[in-house]
């Protein structure tokens, strides 16, 4: 565990244990690992299971975390938790976000939506400070388009397409 994010591990694990107990599968409890992804720039979190024997893991994006609210925290853990279930339950083949993941969920009383709408802002993508749009609706390219630029593309505003180089870009 990171030292920065070390504090929220037992917050995590009860969870974990929530979502399994309110789905009657505490016996899960100690097959599931949690794992920081650093490469996780976009995507909150992520579930696999193993059938055989029974082994989840959850991998979170750190990024990410930092700036989620403690409720948004607790509900992809629980989507992820809920995942791992209902992979436990009904098989891998089933579709990840069906009936099955759903009822896990509710079971939690927790709303089955699917993604998070925490800002990315200085994760996957970055203000561009000499854009004509300030204010709210800010101008950004992405982290794969200022890849590009490193490699020696021309780098264009994603919003207003105004050229931009490495200097007006904000980290
Ligand atoms: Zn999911
Ligand atoms: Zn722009």
């Amino acid at each position: 565990m990171k030292q920065n994010v070390g504090s929220s591990t037992q917050h995590i694990h009860d969870w974990i244990g929530f979502a399994l107990d309110r789905n009657e599968v505490n016996y899960l409890s100690n097959m599931i690992r949690v794992r920081w992804n650093k490469q996780f720039v976009r995507r909150f979190a992520d579930a696999g299971y193993i059938a055989v024997p029974p082994r989840g893991i959850i991998r979170i994006s750190p990024l990410i975390w930092e700036r989620a609210l403690e409720t948004e925290r607790r509900e992809t853990i629980i989507h992820e938790a809920c995942h791992i279930v209902a992979f436990h339950l009904y098989g891998t083949e089933i579709k990840p976000h069906g009936v099955e993941w759903r009822q896990a969920m509710v079971n939690c009383g927790v709303e089955p939506i699917r993604c998070h709408d925490i800002p990315l802002i200085g994760i996957n993508r970055f203000h561009v400070q000499d854009c004509p749009k300030a204010e709210a609706d800010r101008c950004y390219v992405s982290r794969n388009k200022l890849a590009g630029l490193k490699r020696g593309q021309l780098l264009h505003c994603s919003i207003c397409g105004m050229r931009v180089d490495q200097e007006s870009i904000e980290f």
